[in-house]
């Protein structure tokens, strides 16, 4: 073909679409029920840390709270406050504070501390007093992370210290936690060991005097695979976004990112696309250009595997994923601009999942469903025609998307 046939003038038209990112939290909400039908003899708590793992902090809890949750669990006190913030009232357990964070204010929104040292129950025992009422705290123990929580050698300690603030006064030791390692891979050894490791720690608090009536070990693998893991209370993040580490359990993911087709080009064979000419054409075909990239949390590690869909029909993505760009592939499909791109969903239209944006960029989903940028536009739907007719809340009648209500 020559050249003289090929027009190069870019098409576009004017776009109203933005690149958004939708929680459909009938999904959260079918998600929490199947969940809580795996562990039920035991409440269950809502994480919702790192914004409801990108898909709204208050909107997850609300849903989460209304399909049986009875508490939300988040990593530091400023979420907490911004739920309590939000207008939610349900229990909140923070952990992950560092001991200088505002345990004061905590305290006073009624938001339960993760103690795991001596130092920060000090610090909460120093604080507590200007809050007017009294803190409640989970003693947090090491069972394998080694990471966060009290090192076995420490734990009798701080039940110590904690047993004698409870007995003036200073606190309630409301709960014990743990986390396990290797959860998502029932058979590890260090499964066993890390429950076992909270059992004797969990002994260990009986034997000092304290009375938690808390005793949480399991987040969503767990969860799934493992009663022996499921105590008082199971801790559920990545399970209400559609998550399931241990892949046992069929959960619906939540999230669908969308973004226009800004512009449509016709390229010859041979013309290089991107930086660094990473992607040469192999033949005449048509370019779309997507207004998202890295800088919105799409992995760069996936160009070369990655596609969208487009008019039902999946089409990758061409060259280097750039900041705020990608361009894909429409071959000699006639895709006005203003069309509109699936870039992950559930899969139902045969959409990429993060699942499978995870596998192209060598990650885990929960990096992709964290990971979407600030600039994309935040929605919420209720796509409860696709579930039980169960219903979840006043928040969550409509089938229509509306804007998110906190951002
Ligand atoms: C994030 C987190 C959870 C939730 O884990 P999921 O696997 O996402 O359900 C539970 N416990 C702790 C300590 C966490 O940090």
């Amino acid at each position: 073909m020559s050249a003289a046939t090929i027009d190069a003038r870019p098409r576009t038209a004017a776009v109203t679409s933005r690149p958004t990112l939708t929680a459909d939290l009938a999904a959260v909400a079918a998600n929490t029920r199947t969940i809580a039908a795996h562990a039920p003899g035991s409440a269950l708590m809502a994480v919702v840390k790192a914004d409801g793992f990108g898909h709204g902090a208050a909107d997850v809890a609300r849903t989460a709270l209304a399909a049986g949750a009875t508490r939300l669990g988040v990593t530091s006190v400023d979420e907490a406050l911004e739920l309590r913030a939000a207008g939610i009232g349900a229990p909140i357990l923070s952990w992950l504070n560092p001991v200088d964070a505002d345990f004061a204010a905590a305290v006073a929104a009624g938001v339960d501390l993760a103690v795991p040292s001596r130092e920060h129950l000090e610090a909460v025992i120093a604080a507590a007093p200007g809050a007017g009422r009294p803190a409640r705290v989970h003693l947090h123990l090491d069972t394998g992370l080694a990471r966060d929580g009290a090192p076995p050698a420490e734990w009798a300690r701080l039940c110590s210290a904690a047993r004698l603030a409870e007995q003036r006064g200073q606190l309630r030791v409301d709960g014990v936690m743990g986390h396990l390692a290797c959860a998502d891979v029932p058979a590890d050894r260090s499964n066993a060991i890390g429950r076992t490791r909270f059992a004797w720690g969990v002994e260990v608090t009986r034997a000092l005097g304290l009375r938690p009536a808390h005793r949480h070990l399991a987040a969503t693998a767990a969860t799934l695979t493992d009663p022996r893991t499921h105590h008082t209370l199971v801790r559920i993040g990545a399970g209400l976004a559609g998550i399931d580490p241990s892949r046992t359990v069929r959960l619906r993911p939540a999230l669908t990112l969308t973004a226009p087709v800004v512009s449509v080009r016709r390229i010859r064979a041979g013309t290089p696309v991107g930086y660094g000419h990473a992607w040469t054409a192999p033949a005449t075909t048509h370019l779309g250009l997507l207004p998202l990239g890295y800088a919105d949390g799409l992995p760069r590690s996936a160009s070369g595997r990655a596609e969208v869909l487009v008019r039902g029909r999946r089409r990758p993505l061409v060259g280097l994923l750039s900041m705020d760009q990608a361009v894909i592939d429409l071959g000699d499909d006639v895709v006005p601009p203003g069309e509109i791109a699936t870039v992950f969903g559930p899969g139902d239209d045969g959409e990429p999942t993060t699942a499978d944006w995870a596998a192209w960029a060598g990650t885990i989903e929960h990096e992709i469903v964290t990971g979407i940028g600030r600039r994309i536009a935040r929605e919420t739907a209720c796509n409860e025609h696709l579930y039980a007719p169960v219903p979840i809340g006043a928040h969550c009648k409509s089938t229509a998307t509306v804007p998110r209500s906190i951002r």
